[in-house]
């Protein structure tokens, strides 16, 4: 065997084992669909609305979300779009936020619909859809299929439970998941959102019905991540009924159209 064919060998044993490394990588479902623009302009509704420059940043945080944290089907097959939508949950609330990235998150797994309530879950209404894990489940995410889905294929009801599960992420990163984001919230600010949380709360729970869902009224933390959820998916009738808690979540998420 001359040094040339020895050359070859080693280049094609290379490429072998790249490949094969790069396919074990996919099967640790750091999966990037290569339509991801295609996916998010037929699907998601807050790309829609960005300019340009803004979809391109979407799009690369999306990647980027995507590349970082792995997401495993349980007993269900995951599709290409419903990782978009996992990740266009994830960007969203802290798409106004340029350099923030989840660092307490490692993997969200799919069920396919219930699950049950071991860990640190959701509540009796939510605990089937989604939660952040605490514990063993430190750094998971689980979320019900088919929730996931109805999140984004019906944008205008007002619950998106990808959203919610990421905005506990955020709640929970300044190291308690008690309802007030002290990364999004300036100083000053926080003493109007506690009172705004807590009057509206008291409000929901008085008359027993709300135009936001009543699985707010369960707590600070459940308030903050149903509230966002109304915030993102029907901002119009969130400003109408209640310009006070609109204005606060605009400062806490949009910081830079907020007057
Ligand atoms: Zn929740």
């Amino acid at each position: 065997m001359d040094v040339v064919m020895v050359i070859a060998m080693v280049f094609i044993m290379s490429a072998v084992g790249f490949f094969y490394f790069a396919g074990k990588k996919n099967k640790d479902n750091h999966i990037l669909p290569d339509n991801i623009q295609q996916l998010l302009a037929d699907n998601v509704v807050f790309y829609n609305k960005l300019d340009d420059k803004g979809k391109q940043l979407f799009e690369a945080r999306v990647r980027h979300f995507l590349d970082t944290v792995a997401i495993r089907g349980v007993e269900v097959n995951v599709e290409e779009l419903d990782r978009v939508f996992i990740a266009a949950g994830a960007i969203i609330p802290i798409f106004n936020f340029p350099d923030w990235k989840y660092n307490n998150i490692s993997e969200v797994l799919l069920y396919k619909g219930t699950f049950s309530k071991e860990f640190d879950t959701d509540g009796d209404a939510r605990n089937v859809l989604g939660m952040v894990g605490d514990g063993v489940m430190h750094r998971e995410m689980i979320l019900s299929l088919p929730s996931v889905r109805s999140s984004f294929l019906n944008a205008t009801d007002g619950q998106n439970t990808v959203v919610h599960e990421f905005v506990h992420l955020l709640d929970k990163a300044d190291g308690s998941t008690d309802g007030i984001p002290e990364y999004l919230l300036a100083q000053p600010q926080i003493i109007p959102w506690v009172i705004r949380m807590h009057e509206t709360i008291n409000s929901m729970r008085a008359y027993g019905k709300s135009d936001i869902d009543l699985y707010g009224a369960t707590g600070d933390a459940e308030f903050f991540a149903v509230v966002a959820e109304y915030f993102f998916e029907k901002p119009d009738q969130l400003k109408q009924k209640h310009p006070d808690l609109y204005k606060l979540l605009e400062e806490m998420f949009s910081p830079s159209k907020a007057t």
